[in-house]
């Protein structure tokens, strides 16, 4: 394969990876919006729990009222009763006392009950809210998570598409070995693993390289990698470029001193 082959190639390659890291992302993102649907109706659904708790405490409390008034009203009329059977001012007098007593608890205790009363329908009208809210949030999240499915059904099939046809890119020049890191390069750098030096200058990083090593990329005897950026790196002429390059040469040569020192191998660590 020729290398103007292989980088043609490379470059069609990083143009479906970039379209299948893009779809793993989407992939990724999509039920997200789903999640924060999901959460509102968790908070609605627990807001109801607690109401519908206060709600039974109110109704249990209202029903003890009940019972401590009509014990309070047959206390009064009890003590009423015995007015017929008196006979003494002294035992009047008591009595009398005695139902006063007994009137003003029964008053205060009609006083608690509507009180307690209002309150338990303020529950019952909040549940009732409550439980409208939890039903159109349900629908909600029920008719997104089926979208959502549908959706992510469909991207699942592309991605398997996609991931196939890159695969296909492996042969004859293209390695596997190539291709893992080409992979890794174009996910790290953004969508760009494969860039031309202009002159002498790398343009995925924009570091200006050695001559002799920039003359070994333009020979095109073997794949090469920006030692800055590690993108892999192909010659294309540009104008004006070719008298800067020359210049270039001319000022660095005497200072030159090897490419085995200047590349820096751990640069592609974190890619391997
Ligand atoms: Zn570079």
């Amino acid at each position: 394969m020729e290398e103007a082959e292989v980088f043609a190639r490379l470059n069609q390659l990083q143009e479906d990876l970039s379209d299948r890291f893009a779809l793993e992302d989407e992939i990724v993102k999509l039920p997200r919006d789903l999640k924060v649907k999901q959460e509102l109706l968790d908070k609605i659904n627990l807001e109801y729990i607690e109401e519908h708790t206060r709600s039974e405490a109110a109704k249990s409390d209202l029903k003890s009222l009940h019972i401590q008034y009509d014990d309070a009203v047959l206390a009064r009329e009890n003590s009423e009763k015995q007015m017929e059977l008196i006979s003494t001012q002294r035992e009047f007098e008591a009595l009398e006392k005695e139902i006063k007593d007994a009137a003003a608890k029964e008053q205060s205790l009609l006083k608690q009950l509507h009180v307690k009363e209002k309150q338990v329908n303020e529950y019952s009208e909040r549940l009732t809210e409550k439980e409208q809210l939890m039903s159109l949030q349900k629908q909600e999240v029920d008719s997104e998570a089926s979208k959502i499915e549908a959706l992510l059904d469909e991207k699942r099939k592309q991605l398997e598409a996609l991931e196939k046809k890159c695969l296909n890119y492996i042969s004859g020049d293209i390695d596997e070995d190539l291709y893992n890191k080409f992979c890794n390069i174009v996910k790290n750098k953004k969508g760009k693993g494969i860039v031309p030096i202009h002159g002498l200058v790398c343009q995925g990083c924009h570091i200006v390289l050695p001559n002799q090593f920039v003359n070994e990329v333009r020979e095109e005897k073997e794949i090469e990698f920006c030692p800055y950026c590690s993108r892999i790196l192909f010659y294309e002429e540009t104008e004006g470029a070719e008298e800067k390059f020359r210049k270039h040469v001319e000022d660095v040569d005497i200072e030159e001193g090897g490419l085995s020192d200047f590349v820096d191998s751990s640069e592609f660590d974190d890619l391997l």
